[in-house]
C-alpha cells in the first residue's frame, strides 16, 4: 500500500510551526510497512488545497490530511475535500457529529458557540470521525480510488484518531520492528561487534543510530522474519552482544531501566551532583513512578556544600581537590547517608568551558557509586562543550550505577571516555 500525507496550516508554510505529524504518521505507516510516496504542505487557501488532494489521490492509496479542521473562517479542510470529490454536492449537517459538539461543551459547562456548528458539516459521501480529546472531529471519504483520512491539527488530537481510524484501514502487519539502547561505547565500536548482522539484504535487518550518546540497534523484520519471535530473538542477541552496554529495549530510558533495577530489588538510591547542577536527577524523576526508587539528590556545587551537606573531610578537599576520586567516593557515601538510600552515585568534574588544569583538563569527571558492600569511582574525560560534558557525565552515572545493581560482574567493562590510570 502506498500512502501521501497532506499538512494543511499557514502556520506550517509561513515556516512558524514545524510540521511534526507528517513525520509522525509516516513513521507508524512505516510501522505497518505502508510506504510514503509523498509529503505536501498547504497553507489555509481552498484551491491549493483541493489541487493537493486531488493530486494525492492518484498517486497513492491512502492520504492522511491533518489541519483545518477548526471552527473559523481559515479551517477550509472540509470545503476541499468537497471540491476534490467533484459531485458538486454541497456540505450538509452531520446530526451525530452535532449531537456530540454539544455533548462536548456542556460537558465543560459552556454553550456552543454558532460558529462551531461548521465542525459538523461533512461532505454528502463523507463519513464523520468522533475526537474523543477535543472539538473536531476527522473526516472519511473516497476521492477518485484512494481513502481521503482528514484528522485535527493538534497532535494530542490526531495520534488517537490516528489508532482508532487509520490503523484499522491498513494492510495486515507484514513488518515488524524492535530496539535495543546501549550506553558507554560508540557507534562505530557497537556496530563493528555487531559484524554481518548489519548486512544491508539481511532480515531481519539491523542498523545503528546515536543520539545524545546513547546508540540503539534498530531491528527490522519482514515476512517470517515479521513474527514477535524473530524479533524478540534478534534483540536479545544484540543485547548479548552489547553486553553490558546495552541498557533497555524499546521506550526505556537509562533512568527507566535504572529505576527497574532498583524496584525489581526492593532498593532506593540518591544522587550528589556538583558539576551537573541536578541533570541526573532532572533524568530520573522525568521517569513517572520515580518517587518508588529515587530518594532525592544533593546539588553540592560548593566545597563547602560537599563538606556540610555530602559530609565530606575538609581535609580530602584539601589534600585532592574537589575534582577527584576520593572527593566522588565520599560525596556517594555522604549522599547514601544524608538521603538513607541504598544506593548513589557522585558526580565531580570539570564541564569546562573555563576550569581545567594540565592534570585535570576540561571534561574531566569523577563518578562514585556507592552501594551495599560496594564502592567505586570511575574517572573519564568527555570532550566536546560544556552542556555536552554534563549530558554525558549525568548519564554515565546512571549507567554506572544500573551496572553495579544489576550486572556487577561487568562493572569494570570501560566506556569510551574512561581514563584508565588514575590515582
Ligand atoms: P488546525 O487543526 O488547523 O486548527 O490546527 C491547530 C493546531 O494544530 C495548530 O495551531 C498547530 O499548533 C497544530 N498543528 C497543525 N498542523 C500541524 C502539523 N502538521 N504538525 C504539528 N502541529 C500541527
Ligand atoms: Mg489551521
Amino acid at each position: 500500500m502506498k500512502a501521501a500525507i497532506l499538512s494543511i496550516g499557514d502556520e506550517l508554510t509561513l515556516g512558524q510551526t514545524q510540521d511534526t505529524n507528517s513525520r509522525w504518521l509516516a513513521g507508524r505507516l512505516a510501522d505497518r510497512g505502508v510506504r510514503c510516496v509523498e509529503f505536501r504542505i498547504v497553507p489555509d487557501e481552498l484551491s491549493a488545497q483541493a489541487r493537493a488532494l486531488r493530486a494525492l489521490a492518484d498517486a497513492a492509496e491512502i492520504v492522511l490530511v491533518t489541519g483545518g479542521l477548526g471552527p473559523t473562517d481559515d479551517d477550509l479542510t472540509r470545503d476541499a475535500l468537497r471540491e476534490a470529490i467533484g459531485d458538486g454536492a454541497p456540505l450538509v449537517l452531520d446530526q451525530p457529529s452535532l449531537a456530540a459538539l454539544d455533548r462536548w461543551f456542556k460537558d465543560r459547562g459552556r454553550a456552543m458557540p454558532e460558529i462551531n456548528k461548521r465542525q459538523a458539516m461533512r461532505p454528502t459521501t463523507a463519513e464523520c470521525l468522533t475526537n474523543d480529546a477535543g472539538t473536531a472531529p476527522g473526516l472519511r471519504a473516497k476521492v477518485g480510488k484512494a481513502i481521503v483520512v482528514c484528522l485535527p491539527g493538534p497532535p494530542r488530537e490526531m495520534e488517537p484518531m490516528y489508532a482508532r481510524f487509520v490503523e484499522p484501514l491498513l494492510p495486515r502487519l507484514e513488518m515488524s520492528t524492535g530496539v535495543v539502547h546501549s550506553f558507554g561505547q560508540g557507534e562505530s565500536f557497537l556496530a563493528e561487534r555487531l559484524g554481518d548482522r548489519m548486512h544491508r539484504d539481511r532480515n531481519p535487518l539491523v542498523g545503528t543510530t546515536a543520539s545524545g550518546s546513547v546508540v540503539s540497534a534498530r531491528v527490522r523484520g519482514t515476512g517470517a522474519q515479521a513474527s514477535v519471535q524473530a524479533i524478540d530473538q534478534e534483540l536479545a542477541e544484540i543485547e548479548r552482544i552489547w553486553r553490558p552496554y546495552a541498557f533497555a529495549r524499546g521506550a526505556v530510558t537509562l533512568a527507566g531501566s535504572l529505576g527497574q533495577a532498583l524496584q525489581a530489588r526492593g532498593l532506593t538510591m540518591a544522587l550528589a551532583e556538583s558539576c551537573t547542577g541536578g541533570l541526573a536527577g532532572s533524568l530520573v524523576t522525568a521517569e513517572s513512578g520515580s518517587s518508588a526508587w529515587f530518594r532525592g539528590g544533593v546539588m553540592s556545587y560548593a566545597n563547602e556544600a560537599k563538606r556540610d551537606l555530602c559530609g565530606v573531610a575538609q581535609s580530602t578537599l584539601d589534600a585532592h581537590g574537589a575534582v577527584s576520586a576520593p572527593v566522588a567516593l565520599e560525596l556517594a557515601r555522604g549522599a547514601c547517608v544524608a538521603l538513607q538510600a541504598d544506593w548513589a552515585a557522585s558526580i565531580t568534574g570539570v564541564a569546562g568551558p573555563g576550569g581545567g588544569s594540565d592534570a585535570k583538563p576540561v571534561g574531566s569527571v569523577f563518578i562514585g557509586v556507592v552501594g551495599p558492600s560496594f564502592e567505586a569511582v570511575r574517572r573519564f574525560r568527555y570532550p566536546g562543550e560544556r552542556a555536552i560534558v554534563r549530558d554525558r557525565a549525568a548519564k554515565s552515572a546512571l549507567a554506572l550505577l544500573r551496572l553495579a545493581i544489576a550486572d556487577r560482574d561487568h562493572f569494570t567493562a570501560p566506556f569510551i571516555w574512561e581514563v584508565k590510570d588514575h590515582a
